[in-house]
């Protein structure tokens, strides 16, 4: 994982996150396999991108962690054929798009399934696979395991 502020030179192997420090935790939650979010005390609005003011009022308030259930479903989806660097080649096609948790929230992310298996609403679940780099990606809920 890259300190905070380094980036991530993705055309000679997959890309890490960029930490901020207000994610700090919720990369720490990832790497155990947690989805974490936040919640505003004062307006209950579901916070992501992690923020240390919330962003939907003007209360100022700091926003407080919450654990995800990771259910959600696709609110958009887009499949690439065409990768844009050598190390996403063997893994393509994939399917990267919007999920809307059910705690009212949106993660940008990698969907796992058959491309031709993707609609938009249906309902999917985080998981955690084993990789180079730790990061949530979502399966449909309900169809056979990923390729
Ligand atoms: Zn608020």
């Amino acid at each position: 994982m890259l300190e905070q502020g380094e980036f991530a030179d993705y055309t000679e192997s997959f890309p890490t996150p960029r930490v901020t420090q207000d994610a700090l935790p919720y990369w720490a939650a990832v790497k155990e396999g947690r989805l974490l979010f936040q919640r505003c005390p004062a307006c209950r609005g579901a916070i992501f991108p992690p923020r240390s003011i919330c962003p939907m009022c003007e209360a100022g308030a700091t926003p407080a962690w919450e654990e995800s259930k990771g259910a959600g479903s696709i609110y958009s989806f887009s499949v690439v054929h065409r990768p844009p660097s050598a190390v996403w080649r063997a893994h393509a096609p994939y399917t990267i798009g919007l999920v809307r948790l059910n705690e009212d929230w949106f993660l940008f992310t990698e969907i796992e399934g058959r491309p031709e298996d993707m609609a938009v609403d249906k309902r999917v679940q985080v998981a955690f696979p084993e990789r180079e780099v730790a990061l949530p990606v979502f399966r449909l809920v309900g169809e056979d395991a990923p390729r």
